[in-house]
């Protein structure tokens, strides 16, 4: 008997090897199989008179052949197949290339449905011909159109299956499909969003029935479409309630205290006064902190916000209560930089502060490791190069993530597991859209920094092409003049992307040489030695560099507040997101600054059109938010492995009252069958779906 769990290749009809190659894209059983729902649905129910069709229009026709004839034309293998096919009104020529076996398919006298476009003849006798149509014969014993004359559904394709044998697929198992399927929502549920039934919204969601409505099909309303959506909502989001209730119930550890002595040290370490948003940020955590509940936590705000400051003080305050805390960052630029300003930050308390990034070698990484694991190094700023095996701590118990949107979940999950029992911040930049958060960080709470530091001025962004390069080149002579820095950056695809690198190098070459030969200009990039990297960005960094070219390695987190301007070469190529993230290199400081996008010769409208959004918005979440709308959640987030959970059915822009829906009702099934015997039922399809991946939900 076929059940939903079936595996694939035991259908007859797949073959092995199909089988497999549908394996490697995900597909491994009959649910999953059901589960690759057409994308778009065509009507094709309503047969037009042959007599009626009209060169360019799209019709379905039903009729009879009688006439058929297979030609070989002179062209070696080439074959054309000629059908004339008849109905009450009229007769039709139909034409197929290369598909021989459509002799015995299509023979005279035999019932046939065809879709297709109408045109004129270019071959042989004048007239009206279908070319190339989708079509279905019609045999005596089924005349159940599945390809055409109904409501048809259209598919993306699979390895080794086109839409139409895709098509034939489902419509063989559906047959097959044993005719109750159990509902796994907890009970009432479906009823009262009055959902059809399981079994029925995998079938109308496939082959809908003929009253359905096709534009609410092509939407993915059709309360079919709903049901599906809801479901695997529902059991993210119960993935999600789950884990939190957990760490709820873990043994809440001692939390941290705080008192007098330890509020005025860490006043003595603030360089500066806290604006409220970064206050109401430090009590929410501090809060966790002190409940000894497990804290996961994301920290929002725009670039330049000030979160990193935020941090460092929960740091101190975890490592005032005697505990190590870890700080990763996703750049060994940016993991020095930090590094450095905390040490400064730090000073007056006596407490190391150490630095493991994958530059750190030898003796040096030796007595790092060491201090980790006595503990007598409370505090370590690092990159990846946290990760390794043998970086173990004696008592970590505060795990920080910066630009966590750079980091894998897994590689999260490898930071919070070198401690017992640890408490999780991820911060990042970007701001994401609430149903896109829901779905990502289903179990993150949430702080929000909404306001800058007093005296910033937002960079003004301009678009140029490149007749305007001799005038942006005067204009960053004059912001030097004036004691100003200037960024200059190359985009890479990838760090490891040679041609990028190679134009970063030209362009240092050009600028230093040709441009301005009597300024020193530098360059940064993923490829050079840690020493070299370093002694270029201290230079930056102390104000004695008044140019740097670079790569993207410099696009999160630096903080160089006498840096004015950030120059974007071919800035077409870079996403909205990211460049708001250069355009935050800038700006920092009390000085004007300005954002120079530069268009390359081959940025088309749309790509202008994009650049405008920069120059004519500050707003993070705006920018995000097109971002996203343009680029999709899976671009949006970097990689896959950012945590994006791989949805079958359910799109989180398009769905999101649907989200917010299953949500709410997941937290609530949690709450409510934590006992209940149901929950077992409900954890096991849990898991049955989100096979492997729901220990990883859990870590932001
Ligand atoms: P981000 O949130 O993008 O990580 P940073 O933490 O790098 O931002 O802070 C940006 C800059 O603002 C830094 O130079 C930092 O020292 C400064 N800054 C942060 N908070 C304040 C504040 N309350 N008052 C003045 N300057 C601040
Ligand atoms: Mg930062």
């Amino acid at each position: 008997m076929l059940e939903l769990a079936t595996p694939l290749h035991a259908l007859r009809g797949l073959g092995p090897k199909r089988a497999r190659d549908l394996e490697e894209r995900g597909l491994r059983t009959i649910e999953d199989l059901l589960f690759h729902l057409p994308f778009r649905y065509e009507d094709r129910s309503r047969f037009f008179p042959i007599a009626s069709l009209v060169p360019g229009l799209r019709a379905t026709v039903r009729g009879r052949v009688v006439t058929s004839v297979l030609r070989r034309t002179r062209a070696r293998g080439l074959t054309i197949f000629e059908a004339l096919v008849q109905d009450d009104t009229g007769s039709i020529r139909v034409i197929f290339f290369n598909q021989p076996y459509l002799r015995t398919a299509l023979p005279a006298g035999r019932d046939v449905i065809l879709h297709g476009e109408a045109t004129v003849a270019r071959y042989g006798r004048r007239g009206l011909v279908l070319q190339g149509p989708q079509f279905e014969a019609l045999s005596d014993e089924d005349q159940e159109a599945i390809h055409t004359g109904r409501v048809v559904p259209i598919y993306a394709r699979l390895p080794g299956l086109s839409s139409r044998a895709i098509r034939r697929l489902i419509h063989s198992v559906l047959k097959i499909l044993p005719p109750l399927i159990p509902d796994p929502l907890p009970p009432g549920l479906s009823e009262e969003r009055a959902f059809p039934a399981r079994r029925e919204a995998i079938a109308f969601a496939h082959f809908p029935p003929q009253d359905a409505d096709l534009s609410n099909l092509n939407a993915f309303r059709s309360p079919y479409h709903r049901r599906l959506v809801f479901e695997e909502f529902f059991f993210l989001q119960l993935g999600f309630a789950l884990s939190r209730r957990q760490r709820e119930v873990l043994r809440a550890e001692a939390g941290l205290r705080v008192d007098d002595a330890i509020r005025a040290r860490l006043r003595a370490a603030l360089p500066f006064p806290l604006t409220a948003a970064q206050r109401k940020a430090l009590k929410e955590i501090a809060d966790d902190l002190m409940s000894g509940r497990p804290m996961n936590r994301l920290l929002q705000g725009d670039v330049g916000c000030g979160k990193t400051v935020v941090a460092l003080l929960a740091a101190l305050l975890a490592v005032e209560n005697g505990h190590q805390v870890a700080f990763m960052a996703p750049t060994e630029i940016l993991a020095e930089q930090h590094h450095r300003s905390f040490r400064v930050m730090l000073q007056g308390t006596g407490y190391a502060v150490g630095l493991l990034t994958a530059g750190v070698t030898g003796s040096a990484r030796r007595q790092v490791v060491l201090g980790l694991r006595s503990g007598a190094i409370p505090f370590i700023v690092g990159t990846h190069a946290l990760l390794e095996e043998d970086v173990r701590f004696s008592s970590l118990r505060l795990a920080i993530i910066d630009e966590q949107q750079r980091f894998g979940v897994a590689q999260r999950a490898r930071l919070r597991a070198k401690g017992a029992r640890t408490d999780v911040l991820v911060m990042t930049a970007t701001p994401i859209p609430r149903s896109l958060a829901l779905t990502v960080y289903g179990d993150l709470d949430l702080s929000v920094i909404d306001e800058m530091p007093p005296g910033r001025r937002p960079a003004r962004t301009v678009v140029r092409g490149e007749e305007s390069r001799p005038a942006v080149y005067d204009f960053l002579r004059s912001q030097v003049k004036e004691g100003r820095q200037v960024y200059v950056v190359y985009p890479l695809v990838e760090e490891t992307d040679r041609a990028g690198l190679k134009a970063a190098v030209e362009m240092q070459g050009m600028l230093a040489h040709k441009i301005f030969p009597d300024l020193r200009v530098g360059l940064v990039h993923g490829r050079l030695k840690t020493e070299d990297r370093d002694a270029v960005m201290a230079e930056f960094v102390s104000g004695r560099l008044p140019i740097l070219v670079a790569t993207t390695v410099i696009e999160v987190g630096i903080d160089v507040p006498n840096a004015t301007v950030m120059v974007v070469e071919q800035a077409e190529r870079f996403g909205l997101s990211q460049l708001h993230q250069l355009r935050g290199r800038v700006g920092r400081g009390t000085h004007e600054s300005y954002c120079i996008l530069m268009a390359g010769p081959r940025a088309g409208d749309d790509a202008r059109r994009r650049l405008d959004i920069m120059a004519s918005t500050h707003d993070g979440f705006v920018i995000a938010r097109e971002d996203l709308r343009m680029r999709g959640p899976g671009e949006f987030l970097g990689t896959r492995q950012a945590g994006l959970p791989d949805l079958r059915i359910g799109d989180i822009l398009r769905d999101h009252d649907i989200l917010e829906d299953a949500r709410k009702e997941a937290f609530w099934a949690a709450s409510t069958l934590a006992t209940a015997p149901q929950r077992r039922d409900l954890v096991l399809h849990l898991e049955r779906r989100w096979a492997g991946r729901l220990g990883l939900i859990q870590v932001g």
